[in-house]
């Protein structure tokens, strides 16, 4: 909890400050939510969604914005910079693109299984939805630390489950990601506190599959 804290102390802190460079002309913007901050309540908590999008998000873009001017990613795109960049650059823009796909493929009428290709690719590879998601489950519960579990796409459409510490996506390994959860702990401790696992069993319920197939 502690650390819950003093992160958002810090997150505070950055936001107040780049608040002042409001001239600057900001390349990256905060995504707008798809849905109202209470819609995804039980699953996620209004208040969750208010500090991971509207604190932690809002910060990874103000200092992916300061970060790259001068640098010869200043007008890149967000996908281009986190193939290319090492350090504080690839994790600021790899958050920000985590946090891009992850608030956008929830739904307050999410839930259920894939359909067509995507859950014929699923089968393929697991024998069952079911199945699936149970690996998935295990994948990001046993992630240690922070970080994301993936269902990613190789260039035939094969699937895979990636697991990525701290910033990590599996575009850095040419896959496409397909649908992310959130291990770190700014997703979960105001509403699970260090219940990852049943925060990730309660995740299925707002998974709007619906996007993530279009994405595959
Ligand atoms: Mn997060």
């Amino acid at each position: 909890m502690l650390i819950l804290i003093l992160s958002l102390v810090l997150l505070t802190t950055n936001t107040d400050t780049q608040t002042n460079n409001n001239d600057r002309n900001m390349k990256f913007e905060l995504i707008k939510l798809p849905y109202s901050t209470d819609a995804l309540a039980p699953v996620i908590s209004k208040q969750t969604i208010e500090l991971h999008h509207g604190k932690h998000l809002q910060g990874y873009v103000n200092n992916l914005n300061n970060l790259i001017q001068g640098t010869e990613y200043e007008n890149a795109d967000l996908e281009t910079i986190v193939k290319k960049s090492d350090g504080t650059i690839f994790n600021n823009a790899g958050q920000v693109l985590n946090h891009n796909l992850y608030f956008t493929q929830f739904s307050p009428n999410g839930g259920g299984k894939p359909s067509g290709k995507l859950l014929t690719a699923i089968e393929t590879a697991w024998g069952s939805f079911e199945n699936f998601q149970k690996e998935f489950e295990a994948a990001s519960t046993g992630l240690f630390g922070s970080g994301w579990a993936w269902l990613a796409a190789d260039e035939n459409g094969k699937l895979l489950i990636v697991k990525e510490s701290n910033a990590g996506n599996p575009l850095t390994k040419g896959l496409k990601p397909l649908l992310g959860f959130d291990v770190w702990e700014h997703a979960y401790y105001v509403d699970y506190q260090n219940r990852r696992a049943d925060h990730l069993k309660e995740l299925w319920k707002i998974v709007d599959w619906k996007v993530v197939e279009q994405r595959y």
